[in-house]
This record gives C-alpha cells, sequence and structure tokens, in this order.
C-alpha cells in the first residue's frame, strides 16, 4: 500500500503490522516482536493512559528522526523520552534534583513528565535540540511491559499525523500513521485521553510547561512553590511569549473546521449556540454541536455530540480527542462548543479547546 502525502514530507509505502493486546489479560511473549522492533530502531505506536504513544529509541539519532518523518513532525519540537524505571532518569539526565526523586515517587508510574538537563548520551534529535531531556514512566501496563523488554529509553511523542488531535484509540494511529511505522499495539483505549502534565525541574522554580492531570495543587503538595509558565495560561494568545514547552507553540491538536468555544452562563451558552449554528445552516454549513450529558437535548440544530458529563470532568477530557477526529471524518465546517470550569481537570481540558479553536472564544 502507499499514498502521496502532500506537505508531509517523503510518500510513505511500509507494510504496518498491527497486533491486539489485552491490557487486562496478556502475556509478556505478545510484546516480543514489538520490543525487537524498537531495539533494531523501528517504530512502534503503543497505548499509554494518556494517548498513544509512537516510540523508537530515544538514544539513537537516526531513530528518532524516523518519528519525525513519519509524522511530519517539526524538528524543533522535543519527544518524551519514556523510562520503565524510575532509576533510569540517573541514565538520562545529567543532574536528578531531590524534587525529582519526590514527584518520580508521588506520581510514577503516571502522565507527568519531568523535565532535567539532559546528559551528553541523549542526541539533540530526541530533544528537539535542547540541552534538557522530558522523561515519564508510564503507568499504562502495556507500554512499560514494552519499554522494559525493548532495553531501550523509548523516545514517543503522540502517534497522530503533525497537526492533527492525539489519538486516544487504536484506530485514530490506523488512520494517521498506517504504511508509515513498523507497528501498532492496539491495547484499547487511553484511558485518560489527554497529554501528560509537564514540570521542569531544569533551572530555577518548577515550572508547569503543560497543564494535565497531575495539577499545581497536587504537585506544590509534595514539592512547594511551583509556577505556570506564562505562555500557556489565560485564554488569549500573546505572540510576545514564547512558551518554553516548543510543541505548545504549534496550533496542534485542530480539527479541519472552524472550531469557537462559548463561555458564561451555560442557559445563555446554549442559546448563543442554537443562534450560530442555526445562521450557518441557514447558510448552506455543516454544522456541529460539542455538548455534554445535561445539555445535549437543549441543543436543536446540527450534528450534537454528547462528549461527557459535567459530572466527571474526566469523561470530558477522555472524549475531548475523538470527538475532534469524529468532526474532521464529517468535514463539519463549523464547531462550537461550551467552556469548562478551571478547576481540576477543566484547566487541561481548556488547555487544548483553546488551542484547537485557535483561541476563538466568545465570553456571553
Ligand atoms: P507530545 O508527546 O506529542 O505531546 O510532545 C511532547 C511535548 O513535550 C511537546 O509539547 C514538547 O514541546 C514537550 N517537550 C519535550 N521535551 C521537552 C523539553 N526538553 N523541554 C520542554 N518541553 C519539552
Ligand atoms: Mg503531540
Amino acid at each position: 500500500m502507499g499514498f502521496a502525502d502532500g506537505d508531509k514530507g517523503h510518500a510513505y509505502i511500509m507494510k504496518t503490522k498491527i497486533i491486539k493486546v489485552d491490557i487486562d489479560n496478556f502475556q509478556t511473549k505478545e510484546l516480543e516482536e514489538a520490543a525487537r522492533v524498537l531495539r533494531n530502531g523501528g517504530l512502534v505506536a503503543f497505548p499509554t493512559e494518556t494517548v498513544y504513544g509512537l516510540g523508537a529509541n530515544g538514544l539513537d539519532k537516526e531513530a528518532s528522526r524516523k518519528i519525525y518523518a513519519a509524522k511530519g513532525r517539526p524538528s524543533d519540537n522535543p519527544l518524551i523520552v519514556h523510562i520503565a524505571h524510575k532509576n533510569d532518569m540517573e541514565v538520562l539526565a545529567k543532574e536528578v534534583p531531590e524534587e525529582a526523586y519526590k514527584l518520580a515517587d508521588s506520581f510514577w508510574p503516571g502522565p507527568l513528565t519531568i523535565i532535567l538537563k539532559k546528559k551528553d548520551t541523549v542526541p539533540y534529535e530526541t530533544t528537539g535540540g535542547l540541552d534538557t531531556v522530558a522523561i515519564r514512566l508510564p503507568a499504562n501496563v502495556i507500554a512499560r511491559e514494552l519499554i522494559n523488554q525493548s532495553k531501550v529509553f523509548v523516545a514517543a511523542p503522540s502517534a497522530n499525523l503533525s497537526g492533527k488531535p492525539s489519538p486516544t484509540k487504536a484506530n485514530h494511529v490506523i488512520n494517521d500513521l498506517n504504511g508509515r511505522i513498523d507497528m501498532i499495539i492496539d491495547g484499547g483505549s487511553a484511558t485518560l485521553g489527554l497529554e501528560s502534565t509537564i514540570v521542569d525541574l531544569s533551572e530555577g522554580t518548577p515550572m508547569i510547561l503543560r497543564p494535565g492531570f497531575i495539577t499545581k495543587d497536587m504537585l506544590e503538595n509534595v514539592i512547594g512553590p511551583v509556577q505556570y509558565d506564562p505562555a500557556i495560561i489565560g485564554t488569549t494568545i500573546d505572540p510576545n511569549i514564547r512558551p518554553k514547552a516548543p510543541g505548545m507553540k504549534y496550533r496542534h491538536y485542530a480539527p479541519e473546521g472552524s472550531l469557537t468555544i462559548y463561555s458564561g452562563e451555560l442557559d445563555k451558552v446554549i442559546t448563543t449556540i442554537n443562534k450560530m449554528a442555526r445562521e450557518k445552516l441557514d447558510k448552506g454549513y455543516s454544522v456541529g454541536i460539542i455538548a455534554t450529558e445535561e445539555t445535549k437535548d437543549l441543543y436543536q440544530y446540527g450534528i450534537i455530540k454528547s462528549i461527557g458529563t459535567r459530572n466527571d470532568e474526566a469523561s470530558i477530557a477522555a472524549g475531548l480527542y475523538e470527538i475532534l477526529r469524529e468532526f474532521d471524518t464529517l468535514h463539519t465546517e463549523y464547531i462550537y462548543t461550551e467552556s469548562y470550569s478551571d478547576n481540576r481537570y477543566g484547566q487541561a481540558i481548556m488547555n487544548r479547546l483553546l488551542k484547537a479553536a485557535g483561541y476563538q472564544i466568545v465570553n456571553v
């Protein structure tokens, strides 16, 4: 199978092997081949608890380069290196501060990425040219077993084509990367559905570079004061502030259609979305609405999809990327969504929604 891939670089013709692994009941030998592919410098997509990752040997610059080529990823956007044992931090980082051990003990395995100063053995191909390295020990047992068996440190960004929402199911990976990578491990849905929290411990006060399920409060309970990268908070984009995580500057997670977020009192939001949807439909455009279980029956126009329930914001986080992909599949031209509170997971959800919307947010 082959295809031309427009602006994504080269055309790829490669047989991608897809294997199914039951996360609740698998044997280590089911991952032998995937581990061997990684050890030999190949690319394997695998499930993690956050999103699917596209893995390669992070200490092998040629292998890392293949990740960028397969995704069409800008070369200055660094990869996260996944490890299977906490102390492997010491192999990758020049210095491991006390805070890193404390965070690792509290949140690993789990959805937290820690930035440290890199050792010379970590190639600049993996760190996007930076002198720091991002490290995570994932909770997903398939991911951990794969890393452990491969005996390499697995550099892995999200397993989507650059510019698409991160994949939360193997099908999303197949749609984006079939024919471009060696293997895909289908291990079911990523349970959390949003990428890891990134905290930078490489200099000064610890800084959150990307919000996620591990919140500022949770981090502060363990290591004291933590600050946000000024570029990632707020609902506007200031072209003069450069985010410290290079990836955060890209408008990724972007759907094909135009996405607008409406914030304010929920009943006003619903009225406004109904009005906007009606107007666009009258002009002949297709319209999609991202609703919740609580509000889905209150919308009157367009294709209405419920993302999850407001009683459990984790369900909304888990549903976000899939819903954006569904509207892409339908080539929906205008998409409207409600906004979410700033507490707990709300902040991570709003951070991704704002990026997907190119910061189009309207207060009603
Ligand atoms: P992804 O896993 O696809 O979300 O991409 C990895 C994210 O981690 C991107 O947003 C990167 O910019 C960020 N990242 C990786 N390494 C570093 C680093 N050394 N310093 C800052 N951000 C990093
Ligand atoms: Mg990504």
